[in-house]
């Protein structure tokens, strides 16, 4: 791997501007292992241009649309030939376990690709039923110029869910990647090139989000903004958006509830719900950070997963026998302590974990950790932690059980393990969250929108509904009558 990376502007590499560079840090460490460029507003400016550019030349939104598939797919072919690449490079700069790269992250979003490859000749308007002395129509078009802001928790797949609609549709598009984790989409965008799509259609600026990522967000020239981050950063690229009042997305943060009712399977609710809340050491938008467990199995859940939670294995995320890696950043695992230090005071009770786990190699480790009688107005039950802490609260019956779920700000996922089926649908109709899952937690389904509730966000990413994100609706009229329009009759 280069021990320098540039940015990527108009199928180009590129120093910054400034010369300005930052270092990209392996959490499993806490070292620097390679520097990359850092965008500022001047080169935000310089990748908006190049991708309106590629926009106005048509090379790719007059493209035919099937032909604008074929080359997708050829960048996912890319992607399945370099996966176990783009696993380590992904693993290095965020510390996922290996496994959960390979198997889960690059995997997932090369199915993205490939779904919306397939979509990229399906994008239709509609003809509307009309007199006979008119017709009227309706055009899907590309929006022009699509800004996509991401965070670090699995940057490849998050950027993937904006660029593979985006490009489907006809938009060029300029993405921000994370400060922490800048390296693996520049490397996304060289096999973008590989691919054959054009230069100026991707561009890629990592850099500071209240520099490069606001000059992105309130760009003038910018038709619309994806955001994937915190509901605090979500109300900033609002506001800046609102400078050209381009449309925005955003899939912001969660306390997602997680329901285990007295008639579930119980071993495979607690290996789910460990799923649900270790995956990715905890930094997953949707993961269950609330457990609700019904009074009446409380104690045999409760053993079984306070025993299971402690044999999860941590370690090097680049060992394929590691089932933790390390938290993102040393301000990352501050930031859990903290809430760790809150948790005790409100009086919660800390039952497995709750410390840093040193190990030889340094890096940003913390343990699973598990907090009980937790009520839902202590901090910990409100605010989203992003680490591997869970909430552990107990309910009555399912009118409980609804009312504590949904007396939170967020509304992004929820789950519930029960195998009464007129249950399961009742509490679907019931939670209030863009996913709902019953028996399982945290999957993903590249045909499945996903997004949020409440201050969990809008829009809705993957799916059919994406490409209505990334495409106009425009109305055709057609008047067909032999008088024409002569209201004044002069
Ligand atoms: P963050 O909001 O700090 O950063 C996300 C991105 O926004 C980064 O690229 C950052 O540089 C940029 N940014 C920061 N300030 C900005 C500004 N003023 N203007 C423009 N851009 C700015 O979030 P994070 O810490 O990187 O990620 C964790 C958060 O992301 C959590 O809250 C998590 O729930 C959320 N998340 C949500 C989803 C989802 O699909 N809903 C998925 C993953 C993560």
């Amino acid at each position: 791997m280069p021990q320098h990376h540039k940015l990527f502007i108009g199928g180009k590499w590129e120093n910054s501007v400034s010369g300005e560079v930052m270092e990209s840090i392996n959490p499993a460490t806490g070292d620097g292992y390679l520097t990359v460029s850092k965008a500022g507003a001047e080169d935000v400016n310089k990748a908006v241009s190049a991708a309106r550019d590629a926009f106005e030349a048509g090379a790719w939104a007059d493209m035919a649309p099937g032909d604008r598939g074929r080359l997708l797919n050829k960048v996912a072919q890319k992607l399945w030939e370099n996966a176990e690449y783009l696993a380590e490079v992904e693993s290095r700069d965020n510390g996922l376990p290996i496994n959960d790269t390979t198997m889960i992250a690059i995997p997932a979003a090369i199915d993205v690709l490939e779904f919306y490859a397939g979509l990229a000749n399906k994008i239709q308007g509609d003809t509307l039923s009309s007199p006979n002395d008119r017709f009227n129509y309706t055009l899907k078009e590309p929006l022009g110029v699509i800004g996509a802001v991401v965070p670090w928790n699995f940057p490849i797949m998050l950027a993937v869910w904006k660029i593979a609609p985006a490009l489907a549709a006809g938009n060029t598009v300029v993405v921000k990647p994370p400060e922490e984790t800048p390296v693996s989409l520049l490397e996304l965008a060289r096999l973008f090139q590989e691919a054959g799509v054009p230069d100026g259609v991707l561009n890629v600026v990592p850099g500071d989000g209240p520099d490069a990522g606001n000059a992105l967000s309130s760009h003038p020239d910018v038709d619309k903004i994806a955001f994937t981050g915190s509901t605090n950063t979500g109300r900033m690229i609002m506001q800046a958006a609102s400078q050209n009042l381009k449309p925005v997305s955003l899939e912001l943060g969660g306390k997602s509830p997680n329901i285990v009712f007295e008639d579930a399977e119980i071993e495979q609710a607690v290996n789910g719900s460990m799923f649900g809340i270790y995956f990715g050491q905890g930094q997953v938008c949707a993961s269950g950070s609330r457990l609700f467990v019904q009074d009446s199995i409380y104690e045999e859940f409760m053993e079984k997963f306070r025993e299971k939670a402690q044999k999860i294995q941590t370690g090097d995320p680049l060992d394929s026998s590691t089932q933790m890696g390390p938290q993102i950043s040393q301000a990352q695992l501050e930031r859990i302590e903290s809430y760790v230090a809150s948790g005790v005071k409100q009086g919660a009770t800390l039952t497995v974990g709750g410390e840093r786990q040193t190990t030889a190699g340094g890096g940003y480790y913390f343990t699973p950790t598990i907090f009980e009688n937790v009520t839902n107005d202590m901090t910990i039950a409100q605010e989203e932690i992003f680490g591997p802490v869970i909430s552990v609260i107990r309910f009555k019956d399912e009118e409980d059980a609804v009312k504590k779920a949904n007396d939170t700000i967020y509304g992004l996922a929820s789950g519930m393990w029960t195998t009464n089926v007129k249950r399961a649908h009742r509490m679907a109709q019931k939670l209030k969250a863009g996913t709902v899952y019953v028996n399982t937690f945290s999957m993903l389904d590249s045909a499945a929108p996903f997004g949020g509730t409440k201050q969990s966000g809008f829009g809705r990413e993957l799916g059919m509904q994406a490409i209505d994100m990334y495409t106009e609706t425009k109305h055709v009229w057609v008047d067909l009558s032999d008088n024409g329009l002569n209201w004044y009759g002069l």
